[in-house]
């Protein structure tokens, strides 16, 4: 049973104004504050004003608002629906209340939670759909917090969807069965197909998957997005890749993807690691592509989760080519890839003016060969090079540079575990990177930055590469 404690003592409603008069008394940031909040809807307003602030003036003429320039009368409030008090006068507040009370009319005096009949909620405004956040006047500040966190969960395009919305229910009714037909047409288009074309932009698109999805009489189809994870820390994940995370029922990671990350995603996702990890049983990449099939065939929505960004060194092209060729719907959400993850560690410029203006994504396993690739004349013209995976090649990549004629002294900064608490700099120069090879103590990834516009990058919180070569001890 509730308590008095659990039960509320404002109870949220959604008012009809549209078209209203809505009044509001007063000057200043107060005044302005609530026409603004009362412009996200289409309520007709009156600010009354006696000698109004330059800002509050312009933003009437700017925002359709009339502006009174008159002494307050309680004739101001005839016919309104809602009135405001924000004078900041407590006399004139209470006979603005007094006189809104008298007509039947409900009123907010700002500040004064005493006087009021209402309260104003944080709002989130996705019209025609509204998040109304209240706390009974006893933390804006919590109520603003809260609103954030809801806005960033919701996509920006979800009040058209739900304009959308309203004009299929008429012909979901009719087709399909009351209970959980329905019940599954509604939740593959606010989360499927329409929503997806809805969100980026193309309207037309997301009624035809709506038309679609009515003579498929509500079939789910499976969807696959390959999503970029970011370097490792949570916050460095997009809203989009979050959003898509909440509404997966499969997630299938990679290795790199901290649990921290994944378990952003629904709680009741079903989770399946496929990455390899020092020796732990992975599997193969056309396992994967097959996997991703499969779900996507059995009408599942899929997160293919890939550290950094998908595109880069993530095998992400064979795994679209699979899934186009099973005519699986799909699409990437980019992420924050490792080198400028590490780069923003050490606070180094990736392009440089009049240094650098060329940057080299590589693994630097193609310095193998016999013929050098052409990114190392880019090395040598100046471009800031991104090894990624090169660890384990350090010393040959340092010598077949030099060779090139990449001078020794090239600024080189390594940064393992970028983006996250654990991370680790270190800076030295091209000589010196073999070292990195050797170094039994470095076990996240690794990523290796050379180029002379590293020598922008800041030092003083990295070691040097060569001075801390790290000695096993002896068994
Ligand atoms: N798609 C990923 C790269 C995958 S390849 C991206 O865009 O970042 C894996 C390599 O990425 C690792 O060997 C390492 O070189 C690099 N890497 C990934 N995460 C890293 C991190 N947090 N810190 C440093 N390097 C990282």
């Amino acid at each position: 049973m509730s308590t008095p404690e659990s039960r509320l003592n404002a109870f949220p409603i959604f008012m009809k104004v549209e078209g209203r008069s809505v009044v509001i008394v007063g000057n200043g940031d107060e005044a302005l504050s609530k026409a603004r909040l009362m412009a996200q809807s289409n309520a007709d307003l009156t600010i009354v004003a006696e000698i109004p602030d330059e800002e509050l003036a312009a933003w009437a003429a700017a925002n359709d608002a009339t502006l009174l320039r008159e002494p307050y009368h309680s004739d101001h409030l005839a016919g309104a629906t809602l009135a405001f008090a924000a004078t900041g006068g407590e006399a004139l507040d209470a006979r603005i209340v007094a006189d809104a009370r008298a007509a039947g009319i409900c009123v907010n005096a700002v500040d004064r939670p005493d006087l009021c009949d209402f309260f104003t909620p944080a709002l989130v405004n996705r019209a025609p759909v509204a998040i109304a956040i209240g706390t009974e006047g006893a933390g804006p500040v919590l109520a603003q917090m809260i609103r954030t966190r809801i806005d960033r969960m919701l996509s920006p395009s979800l009040g058209k969807l739900a304009t959308l919305a309203a004009s299929y229910r008429a012909a979901v009714e009719t087709l399909l069965p009351k209970g959980a037909a329905r019940r599954a047409y509604w939740n593959e288009f606010f989360s499927g197909a329409p929503a997806r074309a809805m969100e980026i932009g193309h309207f037309d698109e997301a009624q035809a998957a709506a038309d679609e999805l009515l003579a498929r009489r509500g079939a789910v189809e499976g969807h696959v997005a390959l999503v970029g994870a970011g370097p490792g820390a949570e916050d460095l994940l997009t809203l989009r890749a979050h959003r898509l995370l909440m509404e997966a029922d499969v997630i299938v990671h990679d290795a790199l993807v901290p649990e921290a990350v994944i378990a952003m995603g629904r709680r009741d996702a079903e989770r399946i690691g496929v990455g390899k990890r020092k020796g732990c049983h992975s599997k193969s990449q056309a396992e994967i592509n097959e996997l991703l099939v499969e779900l996507g065939r059995a009408g599942k929505r899929v997160v293919r989760l890939k550290s950094g960004d998908p595109l880069v060194f993530g095998r992400a092209g064979e795994e679209m080519a699979a899934l186009r060729d099973a005519s699986i719907s799909y699409e990437v959400v980019p992420g924050v890839t490792a080198a400028f993850a590490a780069a923003a560690d050490f606070e180094l410029p990736l392009t440089l003016r009049g240094v650098a203006s060329s940057m080299v994504f590589t693994t630097g396993h193609d310095l193998k060969g016999g013929t050098l690739p052409d990114w190392a004349k880019l090395a040598i013209a100046g471009a800031t090079v991104a090894v990624y995976m090169g660890r384990s090649i350090a010393a040959e990549l340092a010598t077949r540079l030099i060779e090139a004629g990449l001078s020794p002294d090239t600024a080189v900064a390594v940064v393992e575990n970028a983006s996250l608490a654990s991370k680790r700099l270190f800076h030295g120069t091209l000589a010196d990177l073999p070292a990195l090879e050797s170094r039994e103590d470095l076990t996240g990834p690794v990523m290796t930055i050379i180029g002379d516009a590293v020598a922008g990058a800041r030092f003083d919180r990295s070691t040097a590469l060569a001075a801390d070569i790290f000695v096993p001890v002896a068994a």
